[in-house]
C-alpha cells in the first residue's frame, strides 16, 4: 500500500547508520525501486555491523576522512547513477556533495557537517558558526551554479520546517483575508511574508518523549544524535537577524562577508534560553541552539540584500529537548565536561510523549501562529520501524528530499527553502501525525517573574530583547 516514487539505478550509498540512518533505511526500501545488492552502508561502528548483517545489507565498516573519501566513494560510485544519502557525523557535507556533483550522482544530507575536529578544535568562534558552514555551501553554489542536484540540510530542522513556513504563510494569508496565491520564487515569498507583517519565526519545538528509567548520572540522554547535539550545543548561539529589531545584544556579532542575514552571540547555544511557545506547554523556555535554518530562512525571506535590507525576519531555533536531555545539558555544562556515556531513547523503551515541532510566525495581525507536526512515539511505532517520533520527522524529510531530487535531477545545490514545498510535504505528510495550525495571544511580555525588574522593551512585544531570557 506504500507508493513507490521512483526507480534508482546504480549504487545507493548510505553514509552513517546511527539513529537517522537506521530509520531512513526502511523508508528507502519501501518507497524506491532499486536492486537490493546495490545498496551499501558506510559506517564505522561495530554495533551497526551486527544489525546490517542480520538484515543482509552490504556494509563497508570504515570512517570516511578527508584523506580517504575520494578513494572509497570513487570505487563504489558510478557516474550519473545511484544516490548518496549522507546521515553521518564528522564527514564534510561540502566535500562529499562536491565529489558527488563531479560524478553527477544525486546527493542529500540533513546538516552542513564538517570533518571531525571542527567543532572543538577551531578557536575562532565566528568560524565555528553555522553561518560560516552554510556560507561555504552557498559560495560553492554561486561558483558552480546548476548541475547535478545536491540537497543540503533536508531533515526535520533544518529541512521540513522550511516547508512549514510556507504552509503557515499561506494559512495566515487565507485567515486574514489576504491574497494566498502561491508565490513562485524567493522574492515573491519574501514579499508575502513582509506584506503579512510577520516580524520573525521561532522554530518552536517541545519534545515530551520519556522512558520509565530515571536518567543515571553521567549519561547524556537524547532522542537523536547525542554527539550531534553536543556539537551544536557548544557552537555559539546564532539567529537570523530581522530588520524590525530595535536593539542589539551586547555579546552579539555580525558577519562582514556572505549574505549577512545572521548574527552570533558569544555564548554556547545550549545554555542560551529564549521565551517561546508551543501548543502543548503554552509558554516555555527553549534553547537558542544554532541551526542552519535560522540563517537560511532569514536569507530566503529577505527583501533587498546585505546588512541593511528593506525587510528580513528574525529567525531562530527555540528548542526544548526531551526532559532527560535538558538534565543532561544541565549536568554537562555544570561539570564543564561531556558525559562518558551516551544514550538515544529507543522507540520501544519510550512510554509516552510526542515531538511537537513547528514554526511560530509572530508579530502579525493575529499575533502568533504555530504550524507544525505533533507526532507521538506511539503513532510512530505504527508508521515505520526502528525509530522514535523525532527520528521519523527527520527520515520522512530525507525521503521527501530524495523524491524531489530524483524528480529534479539538474537543480544544482539547493536548500529546502528552494524546493517545491507542496510536493515535499505531500510525500512526507503520511509520516507526520497531526499537522496543525494554532493561533495564540501569548507574547514574550506575558508570564514573567514580576517581582524582579528586567531589561525588556514593553513597546515591542516580540523584540528579541524580550525573547532572550537573562
Ligand atoms: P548518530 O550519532 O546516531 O549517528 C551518526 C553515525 O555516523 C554513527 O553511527 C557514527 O558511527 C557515524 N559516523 C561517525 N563518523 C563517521 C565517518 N567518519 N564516516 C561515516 N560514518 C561516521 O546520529 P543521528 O542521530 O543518526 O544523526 C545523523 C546526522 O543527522 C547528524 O549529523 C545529525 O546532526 C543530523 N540530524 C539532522 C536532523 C535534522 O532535522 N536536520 C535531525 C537529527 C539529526
Amino acid at each position: 500500500s506504500h507508493p513507490v516514487y521512483a526507480r534508482i539505478d546504480g549504487p545507493i550509498l548510505m553514509i552513517g547508520f546511527g539513529s537517522i540512518g537506521k530509520g531512513t533505511l526502511p523508508l528507502i526500501q519501501r518507497h524506491f525501486d532499486y536492486d537490493a545488492d546495490k545498496l551499501t552502508v558506510i559506517e564505522p561502528s561495530a554495533e551497526a555491523a551486527l544489525f546490517l548483517k542480520q538484515h543482509r545489507i552490504a556494509h563497508r565498516q570504515v570512517a570516511l576522512t578527508c584523506d580517504n573519501y575520494r578513494e572509497i566513494l570513487g570505487e563504489m560510485l558510478e557516474p550519473g547513477r545511484g544516490f548518496v544519502v549522507n546521515l553521518s557525523v564528522d564527514t564534510s557535507s561540502l566535500d562529499l556533495m562536491k565529489f558527488c556533483r563531479e560524478l553527477r550522482v544525486p546527493y542529500i544530507d540533513t546538516v552542513v557537517e564538517p570533518w571531525a575536529g571542527f567543532y572543538f578544535e577551531t578557536s575562532d568562534n565566528a568560524q565555528r558558526t553555522n553561518y560560516a558552514l552554510r556560507q561555504a555551501v552557498r559560495d560553492e553554489k554561486a561558483a558552480n551554479p546548476g548541475g547535478s542536484t545536491a540537497v543540503s540540510c533536508c531533515g526535520a530542522n533544518p529541512g521540513m520546517v522550511s516547508w512549514f513556513v510556507k504552509e503557515a504563510l499561506l494559512t495566515l494569508a487565507r485567515d486574514t483575508g489576504q491574497d494566498a496565491t502561491v508565490p513562485s520564487n524567493s522574492a515573491g515569498w519574501a514579499r508575502l511574508m513582509q506584506g503579512l507583517g510577520v516580524q520573525g519565526i521561532h522554530i518552536a519545538e517541545r519534545d515530551t518523549q520519556a522512558r520509565l528509567k530515571p536518567r543515571p548520572r553521567d549519561v547524556f540522554v537524547n532522542t537523536w544524535s547525542v554527539e550531534g547535539f553536543i556539537a551544536e550545543g557548544f557552537q555559539p548561539a546564532e539567529l537570523g537577524w530581522g530588520t524590525h529589531e530595535p536593539w542589539f545584544p551586547e555579546n552579539g556579532y555580525r558577519h562582514e562577508t556572505g549574505c549577512q542575514a545572521g548574527i552570533w552571540l558569544d555564548r554556547p547555544g545550549a545554555i542560551t534560553r529564549v521565551h517561546t511557545w508551543c501548543p502543548t506547554p503554552g509558554p516555555q523556555f527553549g534553547f537558542l541552539v544554532t541551526h542552519n535554518e535560522a540563517i537560511s530562512i532569514a536569507d530566503y525571506y529577505t527583501v533587498g540584500a546585505g546588512a541593511s535590507p528593506e525587510f528580513r525576519p528574525t529567525c531562530h531555533y527555540a528548542y526544548h529537548p526531551c526532559d532527560d536531555a535538558v538534565l543532561s545539558l544541565h549536568e554537562m555544562f555544570g561539570a564543564g565536561r561531556q558525559q562518558s556515556k551516551h544514550e538515544i531513547l529507543d522507540v520501544d523503551e519510550i512510554v509516552g510523549g510526542i515531538d511537537e515541532l513547528g514554526v511560530l510566525l509572530y508579530g502579525h495581525a493575529r499575533n502568533a501562529l504555530w504550524f507544525g507536526s505533533r507526532l507521538s512515539n506511539a503513532e510512530t511505532r505504527d508508521l515505520a520501524p526502528f525509530q522514535n517520533a523525532t527520528g521519523l520527522q527527520v527520515t520522512s524529510a530525507v525521503l521527501a528530499g530524495m523524491v524531489w531530487a530524483l524528480e529534479n535531477p539538474d537543480a544544482g545545490i539547493v536548500e529546502t527553502d528552494e524546493m517545491d514545498h507542496a510536493r515535499c510535504l505531500e510525500v512526507q505528510r503520511p509520516y507526520l501525525g497531526p499537522v496543525e495550525a494554532h493561533y495564540t495571544d501569548w507574547t514574550p511580555l506575558q508570564d514573567r517573574w514580576e517581582h524582579f525588574p528586567e531589561d525588556i522593551d514593553p513597546t515591542m512585544p516580540w523584540a528579541f530583547r524580550n525573547v532572550l531570557a537573562t
